[in-house]
């Protein structure tokens, strides 16, 4: 399954990821930046949040990436 990573300390929480991909990314009141949604979430630190998304979701998450003003997300 593909994995999905926020970078947090390059994230200005734009909130594009959030609007695009509402399934995948959401803001992290405590560290103030995007992280990965439950149920998909496997590791979040306070500079970066992990995940694995089904491949059927793999095709919005490198939208959201596409248009991430600081490239913060990857996909592969
Ligand atoms: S689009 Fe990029 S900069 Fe904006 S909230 Fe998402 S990860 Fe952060």
């Amino acid at each position: 399954m593909p994995f999905v990573k926020v970078n947090k300390n390059t994230c200005i929480t734009a909130g594009v990821c959030w609007s695009l991909a509402p399934d995948i990314f959401e803001y992290d009141p405590t560290t103030g930046k995007t992280r990965i949604k439950d149920p998909y979430r496997k590791d979040d630190t306070s500079f970066e949040s992990i995940g694995e998304i089904p491949e059927r979701m793999k095709e919005i998450a490198k939208g959201a990436a596409d248009v991430c003003p600081t490239l913060s997300i990857t996909v592969e």
